[in-house]
């Protein structure tokens, strides 16, 4: 007899809540709609109330003593039993309390299978479930804040209300259909439906331009280092990495290729590239480096234009996303620095404020609130739906199914999914353990 395998959406679960290493501490997560007395017992929470408890787990003889916390049904996140352990985080402990844990009958729980149970157990809404993903996902504060309207329900009151009117519209073409005669449309009625359409179509288009899809975005920070050779772009370079990556020399033209590495600024990536410079070229190898140079510089978040002396800098003009950077400052005369933003790549003076300007710069706030991309396409898919015009003798029948569609989208993106498909599809994209 063929199995089939059905997502159990009830039985005890666990997952590490952490990252998998060494760490001081690291968080077990277990949930079910009921847990196992030998799990109870394990970690002496049998009868136990809702609180904080020092527990000592012994696992082959070893005894850690760590916190347990104990989430009774129904207050907790996912309205089930929860139970959290906190051991330490030695990898062969932890590997050994999830081999123990299995041994009681729990299974490894599937990626967002948490914030699943808390959905389906009305614990959150979908938005809210969304919203906590991207929240884990997000690279930098001005991302979390343009999220924060998603979060607290700003865009369902929008597309609340956009349903509304529309699912009066289509109570209005229902009634004109049961009443007219076949093929008979009352033209008034149809223009003033025409007319109520499309103010909801225009309320539609403008959460558009207002929200914005949240992408993990791969080419956001990226700074490419440029100017002419011997500035000291391959010294920066190390001096903003912290590393001897790139080959610094006294020759020109010895970067012939772009050098990539990441450095972290406030918690937050940025992509450092060094160039072979911009330079009249000698070799066949340095063409290609300069090619690239250009490349780099064209798609590049923003550049730092590298010199060495102050009467070439203060002829430079600034394009935009462009940083001019005067090097070599221990060279230069300090009286004439005033003005400049001025580094010494060699002694490293002026470097942490280049690091600080270069996160200004880049990190603007987002003009457009944020949202999860699932949410974005239901609205432009419903924006695409009540555009598309329909004429004929059943235009009204036809407006109707379109209003069906548009308010299934609609209530897609507010809550009301009970496909196990669409749930698969949203909580598959969350980590283990949340
Ligand atoms: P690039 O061709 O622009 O990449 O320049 P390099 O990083 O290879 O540097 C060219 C030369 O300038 C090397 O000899 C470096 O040691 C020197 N240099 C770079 N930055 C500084 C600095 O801030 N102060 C001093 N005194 N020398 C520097």
């Amino acid at each position: 007899m063929e199995v089939v395998a059905v997502v159990n959406d009830s039985d005890p679960i666990y997952a590490l809540s952490t990252p998998y290493g060494r760490s001081a501490l690291c968080i077990i997560r277990v949930t079910g709609a009921s847990l196992p007395k030998g799990f109870l017992e394990y970690v002496g929470l049998v009868d136990e109330k809702k609180g904080v408890f020092v527990r000592s787990l012994v696992n082959e003889g070893f005894k850690d003593s760590c916190v347990v916390l104990n989430f009774p049904a129904p207050d907790s996140f996912t309205g089930e039993h929860i139970v959290e352990i906190q051991p330490h985080g030695n990898p062969v402990l932890v590997k050994k309390i999830m081999d123990v844990l299995e041994s009681f009958g729990l299974r490894k729980a599937e990626a967002g299978e948490f914030a699943k149970r808390s959905y389906l157990n009305n614990k959150i809404s979908i938005q809210e479930a969304e919203s906590i993903m991207v929240t884990v996902e997000a690279e930098s504060f001005e991302q979390l804040n343009a999220l924060n309207d998603f979060k607290e329900g700003g865009l369902a009151g929008r597309v609340n209300k956009i349903a509304e009117d529309l699912r009066s519209v289509l109570i209005e073409i229902e009634s004109q259909l049961d009443f007219s005669d076949e093929g008979d449309v009352n033209l008034v009625e149809t223009d003033s439906i025409e007319k109520q359409i499309h103010v909801s179509e225009e309320n539609l288009m403008q959460l558009l331009v207002d929200y914005a899809p949240y992408e993990k975005e791969e080419t956001r920070g990226r700074v490419v280092l440029a100017g002419k050779p011997n500035v000291g772009k391959s010294s920066l370079f190390n001096a903003l990495v912290g590393a001897d990556v790139a080959i610094v020399s006294d020759e020109a033209g010895t970067t012939r290729d772009v050098v990539r590495k990441n450095i972290v600024i406030e918690g937050v990536e940025y992509q450092i590239e060094d160039t072979a410079g911009i330079r009249e070229a000698k070799g066949v190898i340095e063409e290609k480096g300069i090619a690239k140079t250009s490349e780099a510089i064209a798609s590049s978040d923003l550049t730092l234009r590298v010199f060495d002396n102050i009467s070439e800098i203060s002829g430079a003009k600034t394009n935009k996303n462009e940083l001019l950077v005067l090097n070599k400052s221990d060279l230069l005369d300090k009286a004439k620095l005033d003005g400049f933003l001025s580094v010494s790549a060699i002694t490293g003076d002026g470097i942490s404020s280049l690091k600080e300007k270069i996160r200004k710069l880049i990190d603007v706030p987002y003009e457009r609130k944020l949202v999860s991309e699932r949410v974005f396409d239901k609205l432009e898919e419903s924006a695409q739906v009540l555009s598309s015009k329909a004429s004929g003798s059943d235009v009204l029948e036809l407006r109707a199914q379109q209003l069906r569609d548009v308010l299934n989208n609609l209530n897609e993106i507010t809550g009301g999914i009970d496909n196990e498909e669409i749930l698969g599809e949203i909580f598959s994209k969350f980590c283990i353990g949340k």
